[in-house]
């Protein structure tokens, strides 16, 4: 090999192996799989969006109501609500199991923040949130917006997670339609600020970032409800910036459902915590019992 070539292979080498990896989680309330099709979406259309399920397996210990609470809590511990305990939106309870921002804190010396509109979902878990470095929980999402963008310029902690409340308002407000469809949309434009943060950082700081989306459960076929244990509650979508494993891309959206069973063999809900530990490197151990493999190799 010429010296040049050399060269150009340890600057490239040295380029990769020390690019900081963070993570972001966009969590949208109460967004029903199939109704991101039908606006127009250029920012959720950067992602690779695959279909998923809530509300634990139908018929198990693990089956749990598809309200937000018991979802977050999933989304945030990798288990169902046998095991954080989690079954309503009550506050007057704490998540059993511990949580993604435990993981990290108690493995590694990385930041971590958490920015909920649904003050809820900070509190079931207000254990865990003595150790997380930045969190606000409240408000409306253009506050949380701007609090995460602000925060991820100037901080960057390696694991974000944003909660945006709007889309499910909408949905318990008038169902499918005008409001709902705008609603989205809004959020469209809100991914999309904080992407370009992120490009930005990515572009000066040697930053690689993992960015993840995702919902806690879906709708009645009108839109407005949910809880129960029916095809359209239990569908949620899973989506990432990233090439995922072979179970994530050979995943087909298209493909027909027409039992909760068949539902099951799509992406678990309890994905989302092994999936961010394995990008930021760390360990998962056993005794995390954790429900479901990373999406990402
Ligand atoms: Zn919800």
């Amino acid at each position: 090999m010429k010296k040049s070539i050399i060269l150009v292979f340890v600057f490239i080498t040295a380029l990769i192996f020390g690019q900081k990896k963070k993570v972001l989680l966009i969590g949208i309330d109460g967004l029903q799989f199939e109704q991101i099709a039908k606006v127009n979406t250029p920012n959720f259309d950067k992602f690779t969006i695959k279909k998923g399920y809530t509300g634990g397996v139908f018929g198990s210990p693990s089956q749990q109501v598809t309200s937000s609470g018991p979802s977050w809590v999933t989304i945030l511990t990798g288990v169902w609500a046998d095991k954080h305990g989690i079954t309503s939106n009550s506050i007057h309870q704490v998540s059993k199991a511990k949580s993604v921002f435990k993981f990290i804190k108690s493995s590694s010396k990385l930041k971590t923040a958490s920015v909920s509109t649904w003050k809820n979902i900070n509190l079931l878990l207000y254990k865990d949130m003595y150790s997380v470095d930045f969190s606000t929980q409240g408000g409306n999402d253009e506050i949380s917006i701007a609090v995460t963008v602000n925060h991820i310029k100037k901080h960057a902690p390696d694991f974000t997670f944003i909660h945006l409340d709007d889309i499910d308002h909408a949905g318990h407000a008038v169902g499918f339609g005008l409001a709902y469809s705008k609603a989205t949309q809004k959020v469209d434009a809100q991914i999309g600020q904080l992407l370009k943060v992120i490009e930005k950082r990515e572009k000066n700081n040697n930053e690689d970032w993992l960015i993840l989306l995702v919902t806690d459960h879906g709708r009645d076929s009108k839109g407005k409800g949910h809880g129960n244990q029916t095809l359209t509650e239990k569908t949620i979508f899973i989506g990432m910036n990233k090439k995922g494993t072979s179970f994530f891309e050979g995943i087909d959206n298209a493909k027909k459902v027409r039992s909760l069973k068949e539902l099951e063999s799509f992406i678990p809900q309890t994905a989302v915590v092994s999936t961010i530990l394995k990008y930021l490197n760390i360990d998962i151990k056993k005794e995390w019992n954790l429900e479901a493999k990373p999406l990402v190799d």
